[in-house]
C-alpha cells in the first residue's frame, strides 16, 4: 500500500477551499486528483451543452492548478461504481476522499463505490460536507425536523457561525512514472472537449471556467454591485447579480469564501442600505442551502410534487403550447425574451425564471416537470435542487405556504423592464414598437404581423380563471 490517497472530484472542481481535499492532504504528502465523466449523467436527456463546455473548461483549469501543486488531475469516463475502485485499486492507493452531495443519484452511487472500496481493503473518507456552510444536520427546528418553510430556516441559519477557508493544495506529490502507466492502465484518458462529449456551444459563456475567473467574478461583484443589489437585483436588463451560480453550482469557487467576502464588506459599510443589500444577497446564499437541505431531507422532491394536491393534479400539457413557451414564441413579450435569452446564452436572470415558471403552470396549465427538465436542458447553473425548488415554489406545488402565487407578465414588465430595454434586447424584431405596447403586451394583430411576431397563444385572465377552477376542484376537502 502507497501513501496515494487520491482525491475525487464532482461539484468542487477546484484546490483552494476544498474542505475533503485539504484533508486529503492533511494526511498524505501524495494526493493526486480524479475526476470521472460519468456516463450515468452524461447520457442523461437533460444535460445543457452550455453546462458541460464549462464544467470541462473548469476540469482543464484544474489540470493545471494540480500542475502547479506538483501533482494531476486524472480522467476517467464510465460508470464511476465501476472506474473509481478500479483505479484505486490499481494504483494501490492508501486511500479515496471525496466531499458528500446532497443530491438522491449520488448518495446511492457513492455508497455503492463506498462498499466496493471496502471489499478491496482500500480506506475513504467522504462524509464530510464541502459545498454548503451547514450540514443538512446542523439545521433543525425548534422540534428537531428539518425546516420546511424558508423565514425560520434563515433565521437558524444566519445564527451560526460559518466556517472560514480551508489551505489550498500546495507542495504535493503526484503520480510517478510507473504509477502514471498505471492509471492509463486502469481507463485514465486525456481530457476530451465538450465537443469530443458530443456537446456543441459555440456561444460565449456568461462565466469564463476555471478558479481565477469564479474569484474574479466575485470580487467584482463585492466591489460594488453587492452594494446596490437589494435594489438592482430585480432588473433584468440590469447586470445587478453576481452571475456566480455556474461557479457555485460546480464548486469551483468555496462557499467559504464566498461568505468570508461578503462579511468583509458587511464590516466596511456604515449605510443601512447598503447593509439590507448584502444581506440581501447573503440570503439568496441561504436559499441555495435551504433547497440543498431540502433535497437531502425529502429526496421525493426530485419526482415531482411535494404537495398532495399537485400530484394529481389535470394539467392541460398542450404539446404546441409548450413548444411557443420553449422558443419563446408566446406572443408575451415579457416571456418570449426571457426564454430566448435561456435559449442563446444558457443563462436567465432569476426574475425572468419567476415570471416564465408562472406563466408555463398557471397560464398554459403546463406539468412543471417540463418546464424543469427544459431549464436542465439549457441552463449552464442547471442544479437540481435549485431548479426543483424554483419550479415548486413557482408551481406552488412545493413546501412553500403560499399557495396560489399568479404572476401577471404585463405587471411583471412594467415593473421590472419599464422602457422594454430586456424585452428590445432579446426579441429584436420587437425594437420599433413603443414601450407602452411592449411592457403591457397590447402589440395590434396588425403590427405583430408586420414584424412576424405571434398572437398571444393563450388570454392570461381566462387561463388564471381556468388554473383557480382547477385548483379549487382538486383541493376539495383535501387540504
Ligand atoms: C424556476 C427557477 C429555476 C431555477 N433554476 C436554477 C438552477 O437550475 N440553478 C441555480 O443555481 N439557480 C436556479 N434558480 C435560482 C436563481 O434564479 C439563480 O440562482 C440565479 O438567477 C443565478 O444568477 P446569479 O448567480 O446572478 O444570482 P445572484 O442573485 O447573484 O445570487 C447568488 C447565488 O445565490 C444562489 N441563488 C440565488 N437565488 C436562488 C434561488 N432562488 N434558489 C436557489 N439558489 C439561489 C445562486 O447560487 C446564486 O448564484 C432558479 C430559480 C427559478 C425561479
Amino acid at each position: 500500500m502507497s501513501d496515494l490517497i487520491l482525491f475525487w472530484h464532482r461539484r468542487d472542481l477546484r484546490i483552494a477551499d476544498n474542505t475533503g481535499l485539504a484533508l486529503a492532504r492533511e494526511q498524505s504528502p501524495q494526493v493526486v486528483g480524479v475526476f470521472c465523466l460519468d456516463s450515468n449523467i452524461l447520457e442523461r436527456d437533460d444535460v445543457a451543452p452550455a453546462r458541460v463546455t464549462y464544467m470541462m473548461g473548469c476540469l482543464q483549469a484544474l489540470q493545471q492548478r494540480y500542475a502547479q501543486a506538483g501533482s494531476q488531475l486524472l480522467i476517467l469516463h464510465g460508470e464511476p461504481v465501476q472506474a473509481i475502485p478500479h483505479l484505486a485499486e490499481t494504483l494501490q492507493a492508501k486511500a479515496v476522499f471525496w466531499n458528500w452531495d446532497v443530491e438522491p443519484y449520488s448518495q446511492i452511487r457513492d455508497r455503492a463505490i463506498m462498499e466496493s472500496l471496502k471489499a478491496k481493503g482500500i480506506e475513504f473518507l467522504t462524509q464530510n460536507w464541502d459545498q454548503i456552510l451547514h450540514a443538512p444536520e446542523e439545521i433543525r427546528s425548534g422540534s428537531n425536523t428539518p425546516y420546511t418553510v424558508y423565514t425560520p430556516f434563515w433565521k437558524n441559519w444566519i445564527s451560526k457561525p460559518k466556517a472560514q477557508p480551508v489551505a489550498t493544495l500546495e507542495n504535493t506529490a503526484g503520480l510517478t512514472e510507473k504509477q502514471q502507466e498505471l492509471a492509463k492502465q486502469a481507463g485514465a484518458i486525456a481530457l476530451p472537449t465538450a465537443k469530443e462529449l458530443g456537446f456543441v456551444w459555440d456561444t460565449d459563456l456568461i462565466i469564463s471556467p476555471g478558479e481565477a475567473a469564479a474569484q474574479e467574478k466575485l470580487e467584482e461583484f463585492t466591489a460594488k454591485a453587492i452594494t446596490e443589489y437589494q435594489e438592482q437585483r430585480n432588473f433584468p436588463a440590469v447586470d445587478g447579480t453576481s452571475q456566480l451560480s455556474a461557479a457555485l453550482k460546480f464548486g469551483v469557487i468555496g462557499i467559504r469564501t464566498v461568505w468570508q467576502a461578503t462579511t468583509a464588506v458587511l464590516e466596511d459599510c456604515n449605510s443601512e442600505e447598503v447593509t439590507t443589500s448584502i444581506r440581501t444577497w447573503q440570503q439568496e446564499l441561504a436559499w441555495r442551502e435551504f433547497y440543498q437541505h431540502a433535497m437531502y431531507h425529502f429526496p421525493e422532491l426530485a419526482e415531482g410534487a411535494y404537495r398532495d394536491i399537485f400530484k394529481s393534479f389535470p394539467w392541460e400539457n398542450n404539446e404546441e403550447h409548450f413548444l411557443a413557451w420553449c422558443e419563446g414564441k408566446t406572443g408575451y413579450p415579457i416571456v418570449d425574451a426571457a426564454m430566448r435569452q435561456m435559449n442563446e446564452i444558457g443563462w436567465m436572470h432569476n426574475r425572468c425564471r419567476m415570471i416564465v415558471a408562472s406563466f408555463l403552470t398557471k397560464d398554459l396549465l403546463i406539468n412543471p416537470q417540463w418546464g424543469e427538465k427544459y431549464f436542465m436542458q439549457k441552463l449552464i447553473d442547471g442544479d437540481l435542487s435549485a431548479n426543483n425548488g424554483g419550479w415548486q415554489w413557482s408551481a406552488s406545488s412545493g413546501m412553500d405556504p403560499k399557495p396560489v402565487r399568479i404572476f401577471n407578465p404585463a405587471s411583471q414588465a412594467q415593473k421590472f423592464d419599464p422602457d422594454a430595454e430586456y424585452i428590445r434586447q432579446w426579441l429584436p424584431e420587437l425594437r420599433s414598437i413603443d414601450t407602452e405596447y411592449l411592457v403591457t403586451g397590447k402589440i395590434t394583430p396588425l403590427e405583430r404581423r408586420a414584424v412576424g411576431y405571434p398572437d398571444p397563444i393563450v388570454d392570461h385572465k381566462k387561463q388564471q380563471q381556468q388554473f383557480k377552477l382547477r385548483y379549487q376542484q382538486q383541493k376539495g376537502g383535501k387540504e
